[in-house]
This record gives structure tokens, C-alpha cells and sequence, in this order.
């Protein structure tokens, strides 16, 4: 809040001095116009002013050092007004004949000593600090709040840092995995001693992995908070400016700010906007921000392990990420920090709730239930909504009349950017990642499950199952690799059994099938078609993705390619057959398991086999 004001009230000067300046120069120009500009006088030429001379038209001139200025008779008869300016104004060039001149035709003259020099020489002054002024506001406003294009020696971060964080971890619900991982880097910031006697290497980066609003600063700032250490604070597309080098100087005043208040924590959100991979030619800032990202690397390279600076970075796209970002020494550790499911989002509820007066009749378990897909943020924005929403009544608590609507403006809001399924697509979502579950489990593959999951992952999926081998495998069967296949397609083969039809949803795993079947076939002469023969040449892969040997001219003849194919397409369809083999006759028992999917977002391993287990029996024992 502070912040914002203090954002606020920087604008506002900023604009004030805007305008001072342009008042200076408007009033500047206006002066010197009117002190330059011929009024009503015109400039005649020395000789059409001798000529007016001969004529006996002039009246009376006023001798300058440099200028004549003087005016005309009038019309006989008509009085000569006093008039304020001249009527024409001359140069005026050496001549000895002018005074006789004057004298001979009656002209009244006088000299005058040229009072121009000090009010010219005020106003240019006026003027080029009027300039200066717009100027200099021109480029403030370029560089945006707080220095930039040309602050080279500041860095935009707030390099003073958040001393005294209040954030603590209680403040963050529903990410104790993260949490866990981070209470490390909090225990060395309190006590970097104990780790340099042992010699331990701490991370220098971490990097925090998730979708927007999922509490990623707050857990940064929470460790700060919890280690008692400033935070200094910077998004990544601060650092991507026009000029090329001025992000990495940038990157460099970061560390030489965070180095004077160490131990402290720096922490880098959006780092795909400066991390992402070099190469891939776009248009524009490359170079810069290349330069940008090889100050990062040198940066972190640089600084001694055991100094105190931890820096946190937050993206949610890995996978965009410079893999020179990810090497030891660098962010060689990622968190997760995934959206919370039913009961993380239960404990958020709680955080906010505490900052606003419920009714007691507002019960928070079951808005955690009607909230699958929403980030910790989203909570937040609800629980605030709710509170606004009594405000407005002139209620002193907010009411479960007032979540509830909260909860429908929030969904409206959520759904726009789609990430919360309806209903219907999170049953899909469960019986899919049921059939992959349970065939894996059925069938016995190299690895267990060790989580199922219908809480939408940040990256694209909507559910996962979660496998880990049981022991180091260094080989594996056929019959493991058919039933690898079999959950691979398992969650498509449950589409098809539960809910009559397939989805789009269940791409990815037969692209991943189809991928291991080719291998079966053409690499480990596992079909007995095609027999004991390697057709695809170690992992050499041409065109298309197809094994070398398959794309290129070579003595495989169209008929043996077919033949692959064939055989390819055959041990899908067996696997999908034994998919269905284990999830046909399983139809109550993954039913009623999905129904507590449904409830609960997630089951681990050992809780899904006992429920398989189960209900089998039950199965068995009903006639
Ligand atoms: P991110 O950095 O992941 O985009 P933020 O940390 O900025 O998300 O979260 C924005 C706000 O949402 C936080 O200030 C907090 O109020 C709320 N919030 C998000 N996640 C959580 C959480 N896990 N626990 C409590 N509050 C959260």
C-alpha cells in the first residue's frame, strides 16, 4: 500500500515538473517573439529608408547603435498620435551623410543607447532552462518510475531492499512441499556459520516454478521474513531495456547493492523474460537481452558461495529457460509451487480469512470444495470480493450469501482465462488419469504410482499420475515396456469406458506411445513380425522423426516401412486391448475410486491401492 503511494506521489511531481517547465518555455518564446518581431514596423532596406528620406516622408528617427527606428509624417491635416512603436526600423550602416541629411529635411532625431543586450540576454536564459527542464522531463519519462535509460549507476530494483519483511511462512497456505525446500535456505541465511564449518555448499539460486498467482513472491519474501534479512526485489522485463547494455549494468548494480546489505535475499520474478534461451532469433532486444542474461550467468558465477546473497528467480516457463540458467551453481534447484489442491486451498482460505470478519455462518470447507483450479491469489481476490461485498450492505461481517457471490465474480473471471474445468471435464479428467493409474498398478509396469492428481498443473496438463520406479533400473522387459504402454493408453481407454467417448485431452500420451511402440518395433526387435533387427540404428533419428534409416534412400524397401507401420499400429492395439482387459472388468471399483478422486484432488499410491484392493473384494463377495 505504502508503495503504491509513494508510487503515486513520485508521478505527481513528476507531471508538476512537467508542467513548470513547459509554462517556462512557452512564456520564454512569447517574449523573445515579441521582443524580435517587427510589432508594426516594418524593415526597410538602408536605401529605401535614404530614399524615404529624400522624399521628405520621415518625420523623426531614434538613432541606435545599431538600429534607426523611426516614423513617417502623417497625412497633412491629421495630428500625429503618439504612437508605441515605430513605423519602420533600419539597419544602420556607416554614414556621415545621414545627420546634414536629417537636419536639411527637418527631421527630428534623437540617439539612443541600445537597451536590448540585458532583457535579450534574460530571456535566452529563460529559454534554455526552460529547455533544459523538458528536457530532462522528456527523459524521465522515457525511463519510466524510478531511473533508467540513462541511470546507468542505479539499479531499478529497489537495491535498498525490504528491510524488515513481515511475511512469514504462516502467511503462505497450501505450498508446504516449497516451504520445506525453502526452510533451508532460511536456516543458512540465520546461520551461514554452521554450514561453512562443515563445508556445505548452499544453493546459490532457487528457482521457484508455477503458475501466476500461486504465491511465489510471498514465499520469497517469507523466507526473507523468516530469516530476519532484506529483500531485494526486480522483474525480469525491468532488466530488458532499448539500449543494449543498459541491462547489464543493471544486473551488475543489482549485485554490487545486494553484496553491501548481505546476507539478504534477491529475488527475480518473470526471469523468462530475461532467461530465455539465446538463439532463438526474434525480433528486437536479442542482443540486449543476451547481454543481459550473460551478466546474470557472470553474476552468479562470481559471487563466492558462502557470501549471503541467495537469489530466488520465479517463472512460470521452465521450459523457455537458458539451460546455462539451470547448471550447478546457478538456479540448479527448483521448487515447485503448483496450484493448491482441496485442502491447501482450505488453509489459504484460513490466512485470508483471518485479515476480515466472517459470519459464523461461513463455512470455508466447503468453499475449498467449490473452488478446484484456483491459485492462491484467486483465494485472495474471493475472501477480498466477499468482504467488499458486505461493505457495500454496511454489514460488519462478511456472510455466506457474500462468498458465494464472490465466489461466482472470481469463477467468471477465472473462466475467461479458462483454467477452471467445468464439472463435466474434471470427471473426464478422473477417469483418464484413473486408467492410467490403475492399469499401471494392474499390470505391474517397472514403476508404481505414487500420485494421482486432478488438480490442473500449470503447464498444459490438466491432471497427472505421478510413477517412480521401485529400485534402479538398468533394463527392462517386454513385458514391462506393454504394460508401460497399456497406462499410457489406459487414460484413454477409460475415456472411452466410463464416459462413451474420447477427448482431445489424451493427445500427448499417444504421441508418447506411439513413440515407445516405434521403439519396441524398430529398436529393440520386440515384434515378431519384424523380428530380431535393428532398423533404427541406435537413437539416430531423420527426418520427420523418423528413424534415420526410415527417412533416408536406403535398401528398406516400401514394403519392410509398411511392414514397421503395420507393426507399430498392432502393438498399439494391443496394448489398448490389455488397457481394457484390466479397466472392463473394474468398472464399479474405478467408479466409486473416482468418486473420491473427485472429492479429495488427489490420492497417493498407497492410499489407491488400497482402495483397489478394496473394492475388488467387495466385488468379488456381491454375487
Ligand atoms: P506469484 O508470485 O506466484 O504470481 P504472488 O506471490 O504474487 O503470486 O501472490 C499474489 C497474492 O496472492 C499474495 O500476495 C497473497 O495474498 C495471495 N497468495 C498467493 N498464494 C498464496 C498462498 N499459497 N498462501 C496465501 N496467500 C497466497
Amino acid at each position: 500500500m505504502s508503495e503504491a503511494d509513494g508510487k503515486r506521489d513520485e508521478e505527481r511531481e513528476r507531471r508538476s515538473r512537467g508542467w513548470i517547465a513547459a509554462i517556462t518555455m512557452v512564456l520564454a518564446t512569447v517574449l523573445l517573439l515579441a521582443e524580435f518581431a517587427p510589432g508594426a514596423s516594418r524593415v526597410l532596406k538602408y536605401s529605401e529608408f535614404r530614399a524615404r528620406l529624400r522624399e521628405g516622408r520621415v518625420a523623426s528617427v531614434i538613432i541606435g547603435e545599431r538600429t534607426i527606428r523611426g516614423s513617417f509624417k502623417t497625412a497633412p491635416g491629421v495630428t500625429p498620435a503618439r504612437r508605441p512603436t515605430a513605423d519602420f526600423e533600419v539597419v544602420r550602416v556607416p554614414d556621415p551623410q545621414l545627420v546634414p541629411q536629417l537636419e536639411e529635411r527637418g527631421v527630428t532625431f534623437e540617439g539612443m543607447a541600445e537597451n536590448r543586450g540585458l532583457p535579450t540576454l534574460l530571456m535566452t536564459l529563460t529559454l534554455v532552462l526552460g529547455a533544459l527542464l523538458l528536457g530532462r522531463w522528456v527523459l524521465q519519462r522515457m525511463q519510466g518510475p524510478a531511473g533508467g535509460v540513462l541511470a546507468f549507476g542505479k539499479s531499478r530494483g529497489r537495491v535498498a531492499g525490504e528491510k524488515d519483511v513481515t511475511v512469514r511462512f504462516d502467511d503462505v497456505a497450501g505450498v508446504d512441499e516449497a516451504k520445506r525446500e525453502l526452510q533451508e535456505v532460511v536456516e543458512f541465511l540465520k546461520d551461514a556459520e554452521r554450514f561453512k564449518r562443515v563445508g556445505a555448499r548452499i544453493p546459490r539460486g532457487v528457482l521457484l516454478v508455477g503458475p501466476p498467482g500461486t504465491g511465489k513472491t510471498l514465499l520469497a519474501k517469507a523466507v526473507a521474513g523468516e530469516a530476519g534479512v532484506p529483500f531485494i526485489s526486480l522483474s525480469g522485463s525491468e532488466f530488458v531495456e532499448m539500449f543494449v547494455g543498459v541491462g547489464a549494468a543493471r544486473v551488475r548494480d543489482l549485485f554490487e547493492g545486494a553484496q553491501a546489505q548481505a546476507p539478504c535475499i534477491v529475488f527475480i520474478d518473470e526471469l523468462d523474460a530475461l532467461g530465455r534461451s539465446r538463439g532463438g532469433a526474434m525480433l528486437g532486444s536479442n542482443e540486449e537481452r543476451e547481454q543481459t542474461l550473460n551478466q546474470l550467468l557472470v553474476e552468479m558465477d562470481g559471487f563466492a558461495t558462502n557470501n549471503g546473497v541467495i537469489v530466488l528467480a520465479a517463472t512460470n516457463r521452465p521450459e523457455i529457460l537458458d539451460a546455462a540458467l539451470l547448471r550447478p551453481g546457478r538456479f540448479d534447484r527448483q521448487v515447485l509451487v503448483d496450484r493448491p489442491d482441496r485442502s491447501g486451498r482450505l488453509a489459504i482460505l484460513r490466512v485470508h480469512a483471518r485479515k476480515v470478519s466472517l459470519a459464523p455462518d461461513v463455512d470455508l470447507e466447503s468453499i475449498a470444495a467449490d473452488t478446484p483450479g484456483y491459485a492462491g491469489a484467486d483465494l485472495a481476490n474471493l475472501v477480498n470480493e466477499a468482504a467488499l461485498l458486505a461493505a457495500r450492505r454496511g454489514a460488519s461481517a462478511a456472510t455466506k450469501a457474500d462468498l458465494a457471490e464472490a465466489v461466482e465474480r472470481v469463477a467468471a473471471g477465472l473462466e475467461r482465462r479458462s483454467r477452471v474445468l467445468t464439472p463435466d471435464e474434471r470427471r473426464r479428467v478422473a477417469f483418464h488419469e484413473l486408467g492410467h493409474a490403475v492399469v499401471a498398478e494392474v499390470l505391474g509396469g517397472p514403476s508404481r504410482v505414487t500420485k494421482v492428481s486432478i488438480v490442473p498443473r500449470g503447464f498444459g496438463a490438466l491432471g497427472y499420475t505421478m510413477k517412480r520406479p521401485e529400485e534402479d533400473r538398468h533394463l527392462l522387459t517386454e513385458g514391462e515396456l506393454r504394460a508401460q504402454l497399456a497406462s499410457l493408453l489406459g487414460g484413454r481407454v477409460a475415456e472411452s469406458i466410463f464416459l462413451g467417448d474420447l477427448s482431445t485431452g489424451a493427445a500427448s500420451d499417444l504421441s508418447q506411445a506411439t513413440e515407445l511402440a516405434r521403439a519396441m518395433v524398430v529398436e529393440y526387435g520386440m515384434s515378431p513380425r519384424i523380428g530380431a533387427v535393428s532398423l533404427g540404428r541406435g537413437r539416430s533419428v531423420g527426418e520427420y522423426g523418423l528413424p534415420a534409416e526410415l527417412s533416408g534412400p536406403r535398401e528398406l524397401g516400401v514394403g519392410l516401412a509398411d511392414a514397421v507401420d503395420a507393426e507399430i499400429a498392432s502393438v498399439l492395439r494391443q496394448a489398448e486391448e490389455s488397457a481394457r482387459g484390466v479397466l472392463g472388468p473394474r468398472k464399479h471399483a474405478v467408479e466409486s475410486i473416482a468418486t473420491t478422486l473427485l472429492a479429495r484432488e488427489h490420492l497417493d499410491g498407497p492410499e489407491l491401492r488400497a482402495m483397489l484392493v478394496d473394492a475388488m473384494t467387495r466385488e468379488a463377495e456381491s454375487p
